[in-house]
């Protein structure tokens, strides 16, 4: 990093530091996160790295994509640990505000894509994609980048930010990174330290789920009610969990489909103790 030691906490000091990059001809990467980061993070900073000369990654804890009984209070919080991850990963530029730097008093503007967010998370969660959608949507005002990078792993996420890019001309390049995972393919999260230790000797299961309904599609199962039900009891099986969701839809539009066709995402939630774990794999990709 350029300034290993600067944690950037206000929106003008971002917007000064990224013009004085752009006045010497280097493009802009963003790489938004909540902080905690780990290696899937670092993946991100190091593609953006390889793709643009001045490399941002945001640091915020966002408070309008928690709902009233989520983790906002004990989201993990990890300044330091960030810090050193970025600098190794080849981050230029920390941009970590406050929230009453991001919303001052009187905020009231927020972006949504209504059709896309009222399945899988967005059903669960109402309100996430909307502070989603509004809190990158003023991360790329701020940072005015050229290219965005996000992960695989958050694949509403990344469609429903698509769409918002697209729809309202937003004049960003969107990447997207595949999921990193850990040995025994749980992927990374920074709410897997929250599990105990048994819960994390069962996590891993979630993927293998996934794979299981990826090897009968790729074996010529085509009825989704089918294969569905399939990752339903698979996860169900898992002691302890709470599915939360479990869907096969298809991977552009997410509405529901009755064959497999087209390539579909296969997603699940799952409660484990308190912690709810996400997971995908595309199906027919
Ligand atoms: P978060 O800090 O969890 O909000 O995530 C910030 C960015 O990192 C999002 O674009 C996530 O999709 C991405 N990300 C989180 N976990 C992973 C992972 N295991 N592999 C790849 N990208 C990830």
């Amino acid at each position: 990093m350029s300034d290993p030691n600067g944690v950037v906490p206000t929106i003008a000091a971002i917007r000064a530091a990224v013009s004085a990059a752009k006045a010497t001809g280097r493009t802009v990467a963003l790489v938004p996160t909540m902080g905690a980061l780990h290696a899937g993070h670092a993946e991100l900073i190091r593609a953006a790295q390889r793709r643009a000369g001045f490399v941002v990654v945001s640091i915020f804890v966002n408070p309008t994509q928690f709902g009233p009984t989520e983790d906002f209070g004990k989201y993990p919080r990890t300044l330091d640990a960030d810090r050193a991850l970025c600098a190794e990963a080849g981050a230029d530029s920390i941009f970590a505000p406050s929230a009453a730097e991001m919303y001052p008093g009187g905020f009231g503007a927020f972006v949504e894509v209504p059709k896309l967010d009222g399945v899988l998370c967005g059903a669960r969660r109402p309100g996430h994609f909307r502070g989603v959608c509004t809190v990158v949507l003023k991360l790329f005002h701020i940072v005015r980048p050229d290219i965005a990078l996000f992960g695989a792993k958050d694949a509403q996420q990344s469609i429903i930010l698509k769409k918002m890019v697209r729809d309202l001309d937003v004049p960003v390049e969107m990447q997207i990174e595949p999921t990193v995972r850990e040995a025994d393919g749980l992927a990374m999260s920074s709410r897997n330290r929250y599990l105990s230790p048994a819960e994390r000797g069962l996590a891993p299961r979630i993927f293998a789920a996934l794979q299981s309904v990826r090897s009968r599609a790729g074996a010529g199962e085509r009825d989704v009610a089918a294969l569905r039900a399939g990752l339903h009891s698979d996860l169900a099986a898992i002691p302890g969990a709470r599915v939360d969701y479990a869907e096969i839809l298809d991977a552009e539009s997410l509405e529901t489909t009755d064959r497999l066709a087209k390539p579909a995402l296969a997603a699940a939630a799952v409660f484990l103790g308190g912690t709810r774990l996400i997971d995908n794999l595309i199906l027919g990709d």
